[in-house]
């Protein structure tokens, strides 16, 4: 259990450093920035998310994003499994509009392209004044709520700006065969026990894809481990290598 203890630690600081970071997460701040031209510190962590992903797959949201810690949190609250199907794809509607916002507003901003990671920020430091508190603890409500109505990791599957990022850079990685971190699994050893499904953050029905072979390929799984973790059977195995 020494991972998830480990993967529980980074997600507290990393939530406790969401008053310093939360701009460099902005989805606004981003088409702010596009209108004059200026690649911020959004921009830069999103394309970030965008190349690693292909190598780490959704490794961010497992271990370090802010907004998971904060749901992961809210667990005591609402531990049901969020339900899924239809829903997760809401977060790509508001993506691929808000894409379209970004590139549209670059078209018609003015001035020559510059990079600034600090834009808009106070010496790095993303809420520097009361104001800024009011629109931190709006995402703070926007990304809680979700998981506190819905359940495990709600925010994630159905509204995450970032997410979509990951979900592409992993796809383009595993269909270029690029070693990446996923999960393999071996039906042979699974005696369906679902201790898998009962530790899952995201609340997916892990025993289902080990039944099918499919966790390899799950687009919500965040390579937490819980389920590698607690599997009795050591039916479930992080893997560079793509076996299918
Ligand atoms: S915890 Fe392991 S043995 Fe139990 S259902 Fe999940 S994969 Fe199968
Ligand atoms: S399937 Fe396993 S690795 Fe993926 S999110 Fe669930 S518990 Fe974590």
């Amino acid at each position: 259990m020494t991972r998830q203890k480990l993967r529980h630690t980074l997600l507290l600081f990393s939530l406790l450093l969401f008053p310093i970071t939360i701009w460099y997460f902005s989805p606004y701040l981003i088409i702010q920035a596009a209108s004059e031209h200026i690649m911020n510190g959004s921009f830069i962590v999103f394309s970030l998310m965008l190349i690693l992903s292909m190598f780490l797959g959704r490794a961010w949201c497992g271990f370090l994003c802010p907004a998971g810690g904060l749901q992961e949190c809210a667990l005591r609250c609402n531990d049901r499994p969020a339900k899924q199907g239809w829903r997760n794809n809401i977060k790509y509607v508001i993506w691929v509009l808000w894409i379209i916002g970004i590139i549209v507003t670059f078209i018609l901003g003015k001035n020559g392209v510059t990079i600034d990671p600090f834009f808009m920020t106070d010496h790095g430091i993303s809420v520097a004044s009361i104001y800024n508190y009011v629109i931190y603890y709006g995402v703070i409500l926007l990304l809680i709520l979700p998981a506190l109505f819905h359940g495990r990791r709600a925010a994630c599957h159905y509204i995450c700006w970032m997410a979509p990022f990951m979900v592409i850079g992993s796809t383009i990685g595993r269909v270029l065969h690029i070693p990446q971190l996923h999960i393999e699994s071996s039906c042979e050893k699974c005696v369906s026990c679902k201790k898998c499904n009962q530790v899952c953050p995201m609340g997916l029905d892990v025993t289902s894809m080990v039944k099918a072979g499919k966790n390899s390929r799950c687009t919500e799984c965040t390579l937490c481990g819980a389920c590698v973790d607690h599997c009795p059977k050591r039916a479930l195995k992080y893997s560079w290598k793509w076996s299918k």
